[in-house]
């Protein structure tokens, strides 16, 4: 302190006329040259901060990647699956393309929102592939159940309402939320039943459609704050959906059917091998359309803001056993770090992975099903061993088995 109280001292960091090149005067005080340099470093940080947030909103920095960096990523997280990833990778790549270019570009070339559906059964990573993409883009993502929407005036959720979990999810920055991702499962729910259009009111169904139509387009939309319903004393937000990325997932049930009608009458033809051919019916969802979608019940206004369309393969024996081990959060390296928190090591064997494999597409849990067929296999030494001396656990089948049999899983009747 005495330091600084002498004129001949820097103010800011107490060094003497002696220990500095320059020493500038202020009015009641000095600087040196350190002190300037660390002050514009500081000034420099600080504008930048600024500039990123300006841009691109809130804490929620934008990073656009290449489609390839995108997949590259998906298949850290996601097995299989290669045909829809690429897909989404372009997508996603243009619609953020798209969102950072507009404001430059003076021509009237406006490129247009790729909006997203996704079809598979359930379970095969739909919601997986979009929540994946929306971490490593670092925006705001919510994921909805179009079931719970209904047309408005009914008793349920308005369609905005999907706006406010984005919201939620972001702490209320709508300029971060602008710029989200929303994943809306169950798209196939909404669909209108039947091809022709009701003369009874369809509540859940067209209504709904029309409703999640508006956000497609892109409007801006009042929404509640605390979703549910709109009443008037509440206070809306604002917030622009035209940059919002929608994806959209469904199993569409039965949809191969319609697919099977159409391929058969266009006669496709692309392959003249039989085998091939039969092959190719079998997974018919590769040749799945807008056309096909439209006849499975969703309106084509709809399906006009929904260019974008892919599929998803249902999960085979191979990929089920490499999702047990292979993404970056596997199940079986999540079990094991549980175990390593414990100073346990946790020895699976290969056998017992094909057990669980085994049971689920058995009891037909597919991927879901694994957690619990893990956690019916693990719970007991999860509950007994902490605080035992115990440092090692090899599961063995005969252990799995036995541990797998007692659970409530095994009541479940094979269908
Ligand atoms: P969907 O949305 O298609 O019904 P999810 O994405 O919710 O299915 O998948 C359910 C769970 O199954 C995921 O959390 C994940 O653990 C696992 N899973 C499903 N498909 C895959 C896959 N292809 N790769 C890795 N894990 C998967």
């Amino acid at each position: 302190m005495a330091k600084i109280a002498s004129p001949l001292h820097c103010s800011f960091c107490g060094r003497s006329r002696e220990e500095v090149k320059i020493l500038i005067a202020g009015q009641d005080g000095h600087i040196c040259e350190n002190c300037v340099e660390h002050a514009r470093e500081i000034i420099e940080q600080e504008i930048n901060v600024k500039q990123e947030i300006s841009s691109v909103g809130g804490s929620h920095k934008l990073q656009v990647r290449k489609p390839l960096e995108i997949k590259k990523f998906l298949d850290e997280y996601v097995i299989g699956q290669d045909e829809a990833k690429k897909v989404l990778s372009v997508a996603v790549y243009n619609h953020f393309k798209r969102v950072n270019t507009k404001s430059v570009l003076s021509d009237d070339v406006e490129i247009e929102k790729s909006n997203i559906i996704m079809v598979g059964e359930t379970g095969t990573g739909k919601t997986l592939l979009a929540k994946t993409i929306a971490r490593l883009l670092n925006v705001p993502f919510a994921i909805v159940d179009a079931t719970v929407f209904t047309e408005a005036g009914y008793v349920g959720e308005d369609v905005e309402s999907m706006l406010t979990r984005l919201l939620q999810n972001c702490n209320y920055d709508v300029t971060a939320a602008e710029r989200g991702i929303v994943y809306v499962d169950e798209l196939d729910k909404i669909a209108r039943k039947g091809d022709n259009p009701s003369i009874t009111r369809d509540v859940s169904g067209e209504g709904v459609q029309q409703g999640l139509l508006k956000m497609l387009e892109g409007t801006e939309v009042l929404v509640p704050p605390q979703g549910g319903r709109k009443h008037p004393e509440q206070k809306m937000i604002k917030v622009d959906t035209k940059n919002i990325l929608f994806i959209c997932g469904g199993a569409f049930d039965g949809i191969d059917k319609v697919i099977a009608r159409r391929v058969n009458t266009n006669a496709i033809g692309f392959s003249v091998n039989k085998d091939e051919q039969e092959n190719q019916r079998k997974n018919l969802l590769q040749f799945i359309n807008a056309q096909d979608l439209k006849s499975f019940g969703l309106i084509p206004e709809l399906l006009g803001r929904l260019p974008v369309i892919t599929y998803l393969n249902p999960l085979d024996q191979e990929t089920l056993r490499n999702i047990l081990t292979e993404p970056k959060n596997s199940l079986i390296r999540q079990f094991k770090r549980l175990f390593e928190m414990e100073g346990i090591q946790l020895q699976i064997d290969s056998e017992v992975l094909d057990f669980m494999v085994t049971k689920a597409l058995e009891y037909k849990l597919g991927a879901r099903g694994l957690r619990s067929i893990c956690e019916s296999i693990l719970t007991d030494a999860m509950f007994e061993l902490p605080g035992t001396a115990t440092r090692h656990l090899h599961i063995t089948l005969a252990y799995a088995e036995q541990m797998f049999n007692k659970s409530k899983l095994s009541a479940l009747k094979v269908a």
